[in-house]
């Protein structure tokens, strides 16, 4: 039997298509018309003013912190529960993260504790220059607790919504609920072009900010210009293709994904010990990885030996994020709580959720479960 992925990319037929015509146009290069067609579609799609096709979700939030003017010494609040690609552009800025733990109730930023963090800054006569909110799983945090009091001390909210490309809060989409906004096409994303990302924004010059930044910030001249520093992160014509048709069936993989979750929560819903990452009231997840929570007490085996047991049938799950405080390269930075963090670290395990898991392989993995359970 093959292996059974956690998020495998999930291809169909338009993406090769658009795949095809890209290559036979010999638009072969880092520009060209897929590449505006992908932004325009994106935008729309999500409802923001403007969007930055790039070469990954990581260069997208680095291009944030670079418009903000995030340097060094600067520091800037985000969640401690998240993959170290949030944190990462932070440092390549010469600045400091600072990590607040999450709530509970939905994994995502604690925005008490947000707030403790940015008026802390400010009664140190240093607010935060950012805060980079995560939507964790496919879950938007809960941002406008989050929004109100950066607002009022000036802070710009950039939004990581790498995983969560079609979830919404209050009815927005997520991606449009900061300052500026960030998706990940990478390979184990809800769509991906291999590797790709997305900065929108509603700020028109932030939008071509962003592409001047991305291009090694050419100046148009004959002999290439040069007043800042600049990046190489455009995305690929290419890959652009590939998005656009991605694009077009985002609904299909979100539904497939939240079939998934509903699927476990109910095939696992007797086993004692067992518990699933809730879904806020204010919003809808796109369920990007299904993550179940594991009482060693109630349910007899803790999350590694799920885990194990997973690996042994050829199946791959994975713990939730190892929280960034307890990195050991964040080791220096400051840290406002991290208990709820970390232990959804020790308990939690994310579940095989790709779009394309056939309902055969789902009912193997609620089978092996229920058996290590019982144990
Ligand atoms: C995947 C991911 C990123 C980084 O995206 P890349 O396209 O892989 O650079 C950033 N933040 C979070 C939360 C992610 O899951």
């Amino acid at each position: 039997m093959p292996r059974v992925y956690l998020s495998p990319p999930h291809m169909g037929p338009d993406e090769r298509a658009l795949l095809l015509d890209a290559f036979d146009s010999n638009w072969i290069a880092p520009l060209g018309p897929h590449v505006e067609a992908f932004e325009r579609e994106l935008a729309a799609r999500v409802g923001a003013g403007h969007a930055a096709a790039l070469s990954s979700g990581t260069a997208a939030l680095h291009l944030a912190l670079q418009i903000l003017g995030v340097g060094p010494g600067d520091e800037v609040v985000t969640s401690t529960l998240t993959f170290a690609a949030t944190a990462n552009p932070i440092v390549y800025q010469g600045a400091r993260p600072v990590f607040v733990d999450v709530h509970p109730e939905t994994w995502t930023l604690d925005p008490a504790l947000v707030a403790e963090a940015v008026e802390d800054g400010v009664r140190r006569g240093r607010p935060p220059k950012a805060v980079i909110t995560v939507d964790l799983y496919g879950q938007c945090a809960d941002h406008d607790p989050i929004r109100e009091v950066c607002d009022r001390h000036g802070v710009p909210v950039v939004e990581d919504a790498a995983e969560a490309l079609g979830a919404t809060y209050k009815g927005r989409a997520a991606g449009t609920l900061g300052a500026m906004g960030v998706f990940s096409f990478n390979g184990n994303k809800i769509i991906t072009t291999s590797g790709g990302g997305m900065l929108v924004t509603d700020r028109e010059d932030w939008a071509r900010q962003a592409r001047h930044l991305a291009t090694q910030a050419r100046q148009p001249a004959p002999h290439y210009e040069h007043t800042e520093v600049g990046n190489n992160y455009r995305l690929s014509n290419l890959l652009a293709a590939v998005g656009r048709g991605q694009l077009r069936v985002l609904d299909e993989r979100v539904a497939a994904r939240r079939a998934h979750n509903a699927f476990y929560r109910e095939a696992l819903a007797d086993l004692p010990g067992v518990s699933f990452m809730p879904e806020a009231p204010y919003g809808r997840s796109t369920c990007w990885l299904t993550c179940l929570l594991v009482d060693p007490r109630a349910a007899g085996v803790d999350r590694e030996a799920l885990r194990l047991a997973l690996e042994a049938e050829d199946i791959e799950a994975r713990p939730v994020w190892k929280p960034m405080h307890l990195q050991p390269v964040f080791r220096e930075c400051r840290a406002l709580g991290g208990e709820v963090a970390a232990g959804l670290f020790e308990r939690g395990l994310c579940l095989p959720s790709g779009s394309s898991l056939s309902v055969a392989d789902r009912a193997r993995v609620v089978d092996v479960l229920r058996r290590a359970v019982r144990r």
